[in-house]
């Protein structure tokens, strides 16, 4: 999921201040589960900005914010809430922002939220970065833990030398990244595999932005 976090309602103040009403729009997937774009944000906000002196015309958690058409056919029954506001405010990751700017290209859209990561949630509202998205995926081949993205330095041939007693200089709170996959290829009898790794340079290209997926799905063949 996206990981986001609200932005300090002041910088968020400072470029909507000029604007004397809003529609608010959240997102029922990561940012409900952040706690950035639920209900209760929205509710939130929209009391912000009233005890300011500003007028929110409505308010409406999108089921999925980075889906364009589902959000297009979502929002009709707000049109008219939405042609009174002189500005829309986003609580959901940037890409559920872009959607409301690419279905009302006329009207000035602002994100609450600052969009941080693709992460994990280990625990309630606990995220863990685990995958940058980097196009090509290597953990077939490190236990299907990621070096790119758990080790700052993204070492990909195994520790630097600053690893000490198993944890990582850049960050002493946590494991090291190979000794992670050093364990978990023990545990699997697979050192042989780990022993004779031999990993090819990183196919950059692959992370290329902005990157795009139209491949159509082959229909199975019976
Ligand atoms: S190698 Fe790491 S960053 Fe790349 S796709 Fe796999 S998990 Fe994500
Ligand atoms: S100690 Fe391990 S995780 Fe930390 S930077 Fe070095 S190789 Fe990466």
């Amino acid at each position: 999921m996206i990981i986001t976090k609200k932005k300090d309602f002041q910088e968020l103040y400072e470029n909507i201040k000029g604007y004397k009403s809003f529609f608010l729009l959240g997102c029922s997937e990561c940012a409900t589960l952040c706690g950035t774009g639920g209900e209760p944000e929205l509710k939130e906000m929209k009391e912000a900005l009233e005890s300011l002196g500003r007028e929110v015309t409505g308010t409406f958690v999108a089921k999925t914010g980075c889906q364009v058409l589902g959000t297009k056919v979502e929002l009709k029954p707000f049109k008219e809430a939405i042609d009174k506001a002189e500005c829309i405010i986003v609580l959901s990751c940037g890409a559920g922002t872009q959607t409301a700017v690419e279905l009302y290209e006329d009207k000035p859209v602002y994100p609450a939220n600052d969009s941080m990561f693709l992460g994990n949630m280990t625990r309630l509202q606990m995220f863990d970065e685990r995958c940058s998205l980097c196009g090509k995926c290597i953990l077939d081949k490190t236990g299907g833990i990621c070096p790119l993205t758990t080790c700052p330095k993204g070492l990909l041939h195994g520790p630097c030398g600053g690893m000490k007693d198993g944890h990582c200089e850049v960050s002493p709170e946590l494991q090291c990244a190979w000794v992670r996959i050093y364990e978990r290829m023990k545990r699997l009898n697979k050192l042989d595999e780990l022993r004779n790794l031999m990993m090819e340079p990183k196919e950059w290209s692959q992370s290329q932005k902005p990157r795009r997926q139209y491949e159509k799905k082959e229909k199975t063949k019976k």
